[in-house]
């Protein structure tokens, strides 16, 4: 009786220590992980459906124009359409898939945390058992019948209750653990599910923007070779050279107070590095193709897509926008009153109201817009009205291609 008696009372030493190193934890405790995660790749995934209704908006559209060959520089326009959205969608995947690696990180910390709490709370629960191996006849029952008298059976009694109450709220503890473990599992198998088909979208998404970018290619070369096309585009250039004119002085009331803080250099930095041969004069010229004369808004300097556009002058963006005509263009105010502009680009890397400094890059070269191939389109505005942008380069070699044959510009 004695010897029990000292082993019950070791063993509610125990059943106390544990208690006290081993609180219950119930699955109050288990992160819920990822929630935010997931509710911003549902976002992105609603963004990605819009995207998928504006361009089967486009297709429709694109199917009324193909017919249609005088409508090519329609059909290039809502290709071009196109492929911005394409653009945006490869762009929705890319942000995707790092929010499922996000979440992929956060389920593999949840799991391997809760298999460690796992882990330690199994150990102890072994433990515990182990010592009331160790303890011979130590139970529940051994130590109800180890009571001296009835009310040390009663005092027993609630204590036993409260051992009972945590070796099943261990268990429950253990039980919940598994749940979220397979649950964490199961989690983190269809996020990376998910990121594989993003990853696969990405790849198809890419494959439709180059087929994309060589039917506009391909377009080009039709357009080229059709007479009332090439009249179509000088005339959309002037119209939106003319409108620009009147864009430009709004946005710079608008930004005067800016402007005027960024001291213009005197003269004007080539906007293409080492791309010096223009193909189209300012002014009046005989159209290479046509025959006929018209009014050329800017000069034409040829680059391959992507070289950088640089600001011939530091000053402020009054425009980045992208129309039919112009395609992707950018329109830089300087303090001294003048304003330089770049067309057709393949994209803008600056936006209105940004200050840019002389030589800073704007844009790349493309052709975006009423053209038939990769250039710069090149204005120079005084105080609002075109000049011709070549007077400013006087000290600079430039050449024309005239006739098919690269010829010294003579200012
Ligand atoms: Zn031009």
């Amino acid at each position: 009786m004695k010897k029990r008696h000292t082993g019950f009372r070791k063993f509610l030493a125990l059943a106390l220590t544990l208690a006290l190193v081993l609180p219950l934890t119930g699955p109050a405790v288990v992160m819920e992980a990822g929630a935010v995660t997931q509710a911003e790749i549902d976002a992105l995934k609603s963004d990605a459906s819009k995207l998928n209704d504006q361009k089967k908006d486009i297709q429709n559209q694109l199917k009324s124009v193909r017919a249609d060959k005088s409508k090519a520089l329609d059909q290039k326009e809502l290709l071009e359409q196109q492929i911005d959205v394409i653009v945006n969608e490869i762009s929705n995947l890319d942000a995707q898939i790092s929010k499922y690696s996000e979440l992929i990180g956060e389920k593999e910390t949840e799991l391997a945390e809760n298999e460690a709490d796992r882990q330690k709370q199994y150990e102890l629960f072994c433990q515990r058992v182990r010592t009331m191996e160790e303890e011979g006849e130590v139970s529940y029952w051994s130590i109800l019948f180890s009571s001296s008298d009835f009310s040390d059976l009663l005092d027993n009694f609630m204590m036993i209750e409260e051992i009972i109450e945590y070796d099943n709220g261990i268990m429950e503890n253990l039980l919940a653990l598994q749940r979220q473990i397979e649950e964490d599992k199961a989690a983190l198998e269809s996020a990376k599910a998910e990121q594989e088909s993003a990853k696969a979208a990405q790849v198809a998404a890419r494959q439709e923007l180059k087929s994309q970018e060589s039917e506009v290619d391909k377009l080009i070369g039709e357009i080229s070779a059709q007479e009332d096309q090439l009249e179509k585009i000088e005339a959309d250039l002037k119209k939106a050279a003319d409108a620009a004119n009147a864009e430009i002085k709004k946005k710079e009331q608008e930004l005067a107070s800016q402007i005027k803080n960024v001291p213009s250099e005197s003269g004007f930095l080539w906007p293409l590095t080492n791309y010096n041969t223009l193909s189209s004069l300012f002014g009046n010229r005989i159209h290479p193709i046509t025959g006929k004369p018209n009014n050329h808004t800017g000069i034409d300097i040829p680059a391959p897509k992507g070289t950088p556009i640089l600001a011939a002058k530091s000053g402020v963006v009054s425009i980045s926008t992208k129309n039919r005509s112009y395609g992707n263009y950018v329109v830089v105010s300087h303090s001294d009153g003048t304003s330089t502009l770049y067309a057709h680009m393949s994209a803008r890397s600056v936006s209105e109201g940004q200050t840019v400094k002389q030589g800073q890059k704007l844009g790349a070269v493309g052709t975006t817009g009423s053209s038939t191939g990769n250039h710069l389109h090149f204005e120079i505005r005084v105080n609002g009205s075109r000049v011709d942008p070549a007077s400013y380069f006087k000290d600079k070699t430039l050449y024309v291609t005239y006739k098919g044959q690269k010829v010294l510009l003579s200012h």
